[in-house]
């Protein structure tokens, strides 16, 4: 099968099978090998490694990782890609296709049964309308993976590199640089995909820690506590804890905790590191369990 990232072939793909693009599905599919062969290199594929690729489309950089990769299982929502992708991808006999969304998917469960026990990277073009939710869900399972190397449109590539006190720096920040460290490997132009978004786009690399970069008593208590800091971000500290519904401290509590952290009372939420973030959600942790042994 001739190779997809010329944009002549995937033109004809698209004609012999009549495709109709879903805008619902964020399909914008790659026709550019240099930008091709850029992910395969960022992502440092070699044919001792499983690769996850979320979203094939009609399989064009799957072709490459087929190419570069001991064996590739793509998720791909869309069942009307399924034919195409049995067509475009006949010559491989190292990829498993499943039809199914991968915010569904047991991701572990899926691994397991097809890594055969090998490296695993996941590699993807990412639908944008869902970026931050798969990202977070392959952090937030534990997903087994070496590297995260994904096409994601550019200011989330720069929120996820984003340090405190800039404007991009959020709880994405947190999250990524809790679990891995980002890397942007490219800057990709609209030019390279079809239909052409209406965003800039950037490959990121995250290689995952095997342990987190920090330790913390209760990781949902500390991610809920990054997120209500920076749900309102004009708000001070004190005040985006408080107007979280689940938080179970009074603003006497809060303000205890942060006097306790070191900082100034009335900090904002994009001021604090990683690190005390960490140590605020302990704080928050001991005073929690010292209310509830005092009211038991
Ligand atoms: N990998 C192809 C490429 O680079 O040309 C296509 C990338 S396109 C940006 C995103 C792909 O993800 C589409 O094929 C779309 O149908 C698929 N997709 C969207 N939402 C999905 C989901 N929840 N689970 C699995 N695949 C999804």
């Amino acid at each position: 099968m001739a190779d997809l990232g010329s944009p002549q072939n995937t033109i004809r793909v698209l004609q012999k099978y009549q495709f109709a693009f879903q805008k619902r599905y964020g399909q914008n599919f790659l026709i550019d090998t240099h930008v091709l062969n850029k992910i395969i290199d960022s992502a440092c594929i070699s044919k001792d490694d499983f690769v996850l690729e979320i979203g094939p489309g009609i399989g064009t950089l799957t072709q490459y990782l087929c190419e570069h990769a001991g064996a590739v299982t793509a998720v791909e929502i869309d069942r009307n890609l399924i034919p195409i992708l049995e067509d475009t991808l006949q010559d491989y006999h190292n990829i498993e296709i499943v039809n199914q969304d991968i915010m569904k998917t047991d991701l572990s469960g899926l691994i397991g049964e097809h890594s055969g026990g090998r490296p695993v990277k996941i590699v993807a073009n990412l639908p944008y309308y869902i970026t931050t939710p798969i990202i977070m869900k392959l952090f937030e399972t534990h997903v087994p993976a070496e590297s995260i190397t994904i096409m994601v449109q550019k200011e989330v590539a720069e929120r996820m590199q984003a340090g405190p006190g800039t404007k991009d720096y959020g709880a994405l920040s947190l999250a990524v640089q809790y679990y891995a460290r980002p890397e942007i490997a490219a800057h990709v132009p609209p030019n390279c995909f079809m239909p052409r978004p209406k965003v800039g786009s950037a490959v990121v690399r995250l290689d995952c820690y095997s342990e987190p970069a920090i330790q913390v008593r209760d990781e949902e208590l500390l991610f809920r506590l990054i997120r209500a800091s920076f749900n309102q971000r004009r708000k001070t500290l004190v005040n985006g804890l408080k107007s979280d519904p689940d938080m179970l401290l009074s603003k006497e509590q809060i303000q205890m905790c942060i006097e306790k952290l070191g900082v100034p009372v009335n900090v904002r939420g994009e001021k604090l590191i990683l690190e005390q973030f960490a140590k605020l959600a302990d704080l928050v942790y001991e005073e929690l369990h010292d209310s509830t042994e005092n009211i038991s």
